[in-house]
């Protein structure tokens, strides 16, 4: 019998009573045979990424087992979020091909969600009842159904434990420090003890399944601000005695939260976070240089913050006040010197981007950026004009206008890292 299913038992394919008949017959068993291996190349392509075949789990409200199938080995990078208590696993791009039956768990995971975070990360996220701890994680391959299965067990725990297993996650696990090419996560050992450079991160807006703003000719917020950020890496770097770390270089997905982390794991002197976003106020244009404070100082401002920190929700992750480790006066004392930092920087880029280029109308503004968060890392949040603006629109996609704003803009961190880099290194609170 042949594979493809015809009846050999006929006699016209082994003996053909014409030539052209058996022409034929050849020309069509080709054809299927050529259909078949294309099928099967392109079925192979299809299944590249591993797939998550199955997500289960059992146990009581003491203890619980996780169960996720896939079909070929991968790595679960395990993270915790609060607010409700989740647990993250986050892989190098997967598929989904389950259909999970929460209905029928027992145990302490009360919902599950799961999607991409970007090209090249995915995610699985557990909604877990209690405050938890992770037990134990590892992978098992099942020879029988020929499945990889990552295992995570927890047990019941308490909100301190929670908080504290979380902050020490946060500080030590290489989740900032995505490599964006590959999505693989990168070595958290590479955040380098400070040298004697002032090390600034710069931090292109949005990425990956947060498109940030887009413009009425189309321009998309996350492209504009990467772009600009090479632009602006490429200048600094031409300045002695500077180092530029940059959040992410490709398209990735970051949370705000990860990104204030980042420049606090790297030692940063400075966190320049950039965006063009777009407000309702179509006349508005310019460039804007912000702080952080608690109250905004105007309605656009406001407008700008909101728009800015939905960022994660947008992602999929539920708005919440992160975790800010400011217990101790030690660091309230930290953070006003920071802020008088970040104010001071942001007048040396007023000064120097106004010399240049067009700004709005009291262009330091302030107000609740959760990306300007870290109590210990001067930071600043630029919006480089407005996407909702059609001159300024133009603009933005000019790379004329973006290097010589990015000119400016080295040239503050120039004067600012004179001024007071030495100063900074000494007043920073150690973790
Ligand atoms: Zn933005």
């Amino acid at each position: 019998m042949y594979p493809w299913g015809l009846d050999t038992s006929d006699n016209w394919l082994r003996e053909p009573a014409s030539p052209m008949r058996w022409l034929i017959a050849r020309i069509f068993a080709l054809a299927i045979i050529i259909l078949a291996v294309f099928t099967s190349f392109s079925a192979h392509a299809q299944f590249e990424i591993p797939i998550a075949l199955d997500v289960r789990v059992a146990g009581d409200k003491e203890a619980s087992r996780i169960i996720v199938d896939f079909d070929r080995p991968v790595v679960g990078m395990p993270q915790l979020l609060e607010h409700p208590w989740r647990l993250v696993l986050d892989f190098d791009r997967i598929g989904f091909g389950f259909d999970p039956e929460p209905e029928r768990w027992t145990g302490m995971v009360s919902d599950l969600r799961w999607g991409d975070m970007s090209e090249v990360n995915s995610r699985i996220i557990f909604e877990v009842e209690q405050p938890f701890r992770i037990v134990n994680i590892e992978n098992v391959e099942n020879a029988e159904t020929n499945t990889h299965r990552i295992i995570v067990d927890l047990a019941l725990s308490d909100a301190e434990t929670f908080k504290a297993a979380l902050l020490d996650r946060m500080r030590t696990s290489a989740v900032v420090n995505r490599d964006g090419k590959s999505g693989r996560l990168g070595d958290p050992s590479a955040a380098p003890s400070r040298s004697g450079a002032f090390r600034i991160v710069v931090d292109p807006g949005h990425g990956g399944i947060d498109t940030g703003a887009l413009g009425r000719g189309r321009t998309i917020e996350k492209e504009i601000t990467l772009a600009f950020s090479r632009e602006l890496k490429a200048e600094l770097e031409t300045r002695p005695g500077i180092e530029v770390i940059m959040t992410r270089d490709s398209d990735i997905f970051i949370p705000l939260n990860d990104r204030v982390q980042f420049a606090r794991q790297h030692n940063a002197d400075l966190f320049v976070s950039i965006h063009a976003d777009s407000v309702r106020q179509r006349y508005v244009r310019g460039a804007t240089v912000y702080t952080i404070s608690e109250k905004a100082s105007d309605s656009v401002a406001a407008e700008i913050a909101e728009s800015e920190n939905k960022s994660d929700a947008i992602a999929g992750l539920t708005f919440e006040d992160q975790p800010d480790d400011v217990s101790d006066i030690l660091i309230d004392l930290a953070r006003r010197e920071t802020l008088g930092f970040s104010v001071q920087f942001a007048r040396l880029a007023v000064d120097s981007i106004s010399d240049e280029v067009r700004m709005i109308k009291n262009p330091h503004r302030h107000a609740g950026f959760r990306v300007l968060r870290a109590p210990d890392v001067p930071s600043v949040l630029i919006e480089l004009g407005f996407l909702s603006n059609a001159d300024d629109e133009k603009l933005l996609n000019q790379e004329d206008w973006r290097a010589k704003v990015a000119t400016q803009i080295a040239s503050a961190v120039e004067s600012f890292a004179a001024l007071s880099g030495r100063e900074i290194a000494e007043q920073r609170v150690s973790k």
